[in-house]
């Protein structure tokens, strides 16, 4: 009966190994994939081996090679053996893990897993915490305590009445903003034009001057969004100065930490995130930096009365145990994925030793890149990582500034043609960059080296 997993497991582990040497980009391109995929619904079915066999066939080419060491386009992130490992076993268990009751292990060990968590990023260990699919439904989740707690302070109560006569919210958020804050205030039923965007100064971070004008507009119920590091050069808001001055005003201080957040478990790295602690709720990740496999985020909040109210639901079939925590109470979702696993996985592999190594490896990788590829003729450095995140820019010297934009957006195409390493581009205060972001434990000295070498490769030719 468990045929079709030793296949499975055979695959995995021939994909694995084949990361150092296949091309980094897609082989089969999408019109590929649909003729080879998008046919009927076939009336008969196939063996479980020979489903497995041939998913792997139609689909082996279309594939990233997003978990190797020499991608370095978007915030992507890799996955530790131990919670891939944990992940595989995540979907045999099958557990439902929004109730303790129906699934003990999977409840304590989520359990266990926020708790490491608040410790490993220093933020109040009284916090409340959900692991939701990702970031973006981690600042739903927080959002939506933010509004419940905003709300309440003038008397009204959300979670009865909604939002159709209520006072006006305001979200105040930076003007590097990650596109899932404006998804959240839709989602949330705030809307899009309830953002004002904050000011930041040439390093892309949020001014006091910028914040305190926008509270001054907003005129109370606010919501400020700060950054711990944006996507494109890894900007944090001063915390420190902003955070006192949004409370002052009675705003709630929401801190978008996607992969940033774990710069807290870097000694070499947690001045940058000074006062990040004030926050009253947090954003992250754990299938960016922290390695995990895909559909993992994590909400964190102060308020823990908050969050509860935002979330929690009660009917008379659940089987509440007392003393225990049920998921269903702090997440969006009710059927839900044991998500605890992979991160007690991961940094139980891992240990507070070995996060903050993988955070100083990355950011040591991500600046080596960026200055070798910076050094290279017709390639400019745009901005230098603090954390794991830079850009550069490739330039004709004959060329208009629009023009060296898609003469930039030409050589990542021809760089990502050569399979060797994977970059996307970005649009930075106007202009744009190829981003170099590393968020992956397998990236090494060797892969940063073979990147160089495919740039100084195309851009040798393109001179010739
Ligand atoms: C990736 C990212 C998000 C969205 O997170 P998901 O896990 O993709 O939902 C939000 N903010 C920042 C800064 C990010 O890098």
């Amino acid at each position: 009966m468990t045929q079709a997993l030793d296949h499975a497991l055979q695959h995995a582990k021939n994909w694995l190994s084949s990361l150092d040497d296949r091309p980094v980009a897609a082989l089969a391109d999408i019109e590929t994939l649909r003729h080879r995929l998008d046919r009927v619904l076939p009336e008969t079915g196939l063996s479980p081996v020979d489903v497995i066999d041939e998913l792997v066939t139609l689909t082996h080419e279309g594939h990233l090679g997003s978990a190797g060491g020499r991608f370095f386009a978007w915030v992507i992130g890799g996955s530790l053996e131990s919670a891939l490992a944990a992940e595989w076993l995540v979907s045999t268990w099958d557990q439902n893990a929004a109730l303790s009751a129906c699934g003990p292990s999977a409840a304590m060990v989520e359990n266990v897993a926020g708790k490491w968590i608040l410790d490993l990023l220093d933020l109040p260990r009284d916090a409340s915490f959900a692991l939701t699919t990702g970031c973006q439904m981690a600042h739903f989740t927080a959002l939506a305590a933010a509004r419940h707690a905003v709300l309440e302070q003038v008397g009204w109560n959300v979670e009865a009445d909604g939002l159709f006569d209520a006072p006006r919210l305001r979200v105040l958020a930076s003007r590097e903003r990650h596109g899932s804050i404006e998804r959240a205030a839709r989602f949330l039923g705030l809307g899009q034009r309830a953002i004002l965007p904050l000011e930041t100064d040439d390093q892309g971070k949020v001014t006091p001057q910028g914040l305190e004008l926008a509270l001054v507009e907003a005129g109370g119920h606010a919501i400020v969004v700060l950054n711990a590091a944006d996507l494109n050069i890894g900007a944090f808001d001063p915390f420190e100065e902003l955070i006192p001055i949004a409370h002052a005003a009675g705003a709630w201080v929401h801190v978008d930490g996607a992969f940033g957040l774990f710069g807290r478990a870097s000694r070499a790295k947690r001045h940058l995130l000074e006062g990040v602690e004030l926050a009253d709720s947090w954003a992250t990740d754990g299938h960016k930096w922290l390695n995990v496999p895909f559909d993992c985020g994590l909400a964190i909040i102060q308020n823990r009365a908050a969050h509860k109210a935002a979330m929690t639901l009660t009917a008379s079939y659940i089987a509440a145990t007392d003393g225990v925590r049920d998921a269903i109470d702090w997440n969006p979702e009710w059927s839900r994925r044991a998500r605890g696993f992979s991160i007690y996985a991961a940094l139980r592999e891992l240990g507070r030793q070995g996060v903050e190594d993988l955070v100083d490896r990355c950011c040591d990788h991500c600046r080596a890149l960026v200055v070798g590829i910076g050094e290279l003729s017709g390639a400019c450095v745009v901005a230098m990582p603090s954390l794991n995140q830079g850009l550069v820019r490739f330039e004709r010297l004959t060329g208009t500034p629009e023009e060296n934009d898609t003469y930039t957006d030409s050589i990542i195409e021809l760089i990502n043609a050569t399979g060797e390493a994977f970059f996307s581009g970005t649009t930075w205060k106007g202009r744009r960059a190829m981003r170099v972001s590393v968020v992956n434990w397998r990236t090494s000295k060797t892969d940063v080296e073979r990147a160089i070498a495919a740039v100084t490769k195309v851009l040798s030719t393109r001179f010739e």
